[in-house]
């Protein structure tokens, strides 16, 4: 789990589930190598279920511990593209019991330029019911800006390739703040992703960002580390 944070309050908002594969005899494996993989074999979708069910039971237990903040998820092309994903989503959540509140889907720019009406109609259900829905990958492939706007969606995450030159080039400065502004300006909110540094956060906070994940504030880590230090009694004291 990495958090992303509200500078204001110091408060962790979200919690994105980041899967990793503790292999028997090598290093973690990170999604980067196993994910395309899995992908490709359709392992994915057996992957992906039993991920719905870690993030769901998760977000349910975090929920009962008093703790306000909602989980999210990463989907995968192969994954929406199966036409039962989201009754066994809605069946995840059904076993877990998780308030629909609790759940963030995240799905990447390109796959939700691709999106067909049958998955719009499931996804505006699911968003009726409270779970919120974030572009993920934000600026790494072609938006079609007015379908943007008509899009289910809650928030936009920015990639960390438009934020990464911010503090030593004036365009990619520019580039970044047209992208901010054009996002808030469709009433979306900004997440930030992939900041390393105070510099790209202060930045990021003059043209109006509140919403930042990346290793500057945390990096990704397990369950009970992410607990220790973004859970309920943890919450305040940090980066307050
Ligand atoms: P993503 O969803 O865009 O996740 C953000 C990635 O950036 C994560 O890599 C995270 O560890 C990394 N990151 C966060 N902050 C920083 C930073 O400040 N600097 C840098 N350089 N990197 C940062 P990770 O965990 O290796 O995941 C890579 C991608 O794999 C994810 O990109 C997502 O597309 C996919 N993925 C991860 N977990 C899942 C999953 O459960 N299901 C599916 N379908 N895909 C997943
Ligand atoms: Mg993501
Ligand atoms: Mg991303």
């Amino acid at each position: 789990f990495q958090p992303q944070m509200e500078v204001a309050t110091g408060r962790a908002v979200t919690a994105e589930a980041l899967v990793r594969w503790a292999h028997p005899e090598r290093d973690l494996v990170m999604p980067g190598f196993f994910v395309p993989v899995a992908e490709e074999s359709g392992v994915i979708v057996a992957l992906g279920d039993w991920i719905m069910g870690r993030v769901c039971e998760t977000a349910a237990r975090w929920h009962r511990l008093g703790l306000h903040q909602r989980v999210a998820i990463n989907i995968s092309t192969r994954e929406l593209g199966q036409g039962d994903f989201f009754l066994r989503l809605r069946h995840a959540m059904a076993t877990h019991a998780t308030p629909p509140a609790t759940l963030e889907l995240e799905i990447s720019e390109s796959l939700a330029m691709e999106m067909d009406e049958r998955v719009l109609s499931q996804l505006r259900a699911l968003r009726a019911d409270g779970v919120s829905i974030a572009i993920d990958d934000f600026g790494t492939g072609y938006s079609n800006l007015s379908r943007l706007k008509d899009l289910p969606v809650d928030r936009v995450k920015i990639d960390r390739s438009l934020v990464r030159d911010i503090t030593i080039s004036a365009e990619a400065r520019t580039i970044c703040s047209a992208v901010v502004g054009l996002i808030q300006g469709l009433g979306l909110e900004v997440v930030v992703e992939g900041v390393e540094s105070q510099e790209q956060m202060d930045m990021l906070r003059i043209v109006g960002c509140t919403l930042f994940q990346g290793y500057h504030l945390a990096r990704p880590a397990p369950e009970e580390a992410y607990l220790r230090a973004y859970g309920a009694s943890a919450q305040t004291r940090r980066h307050g």
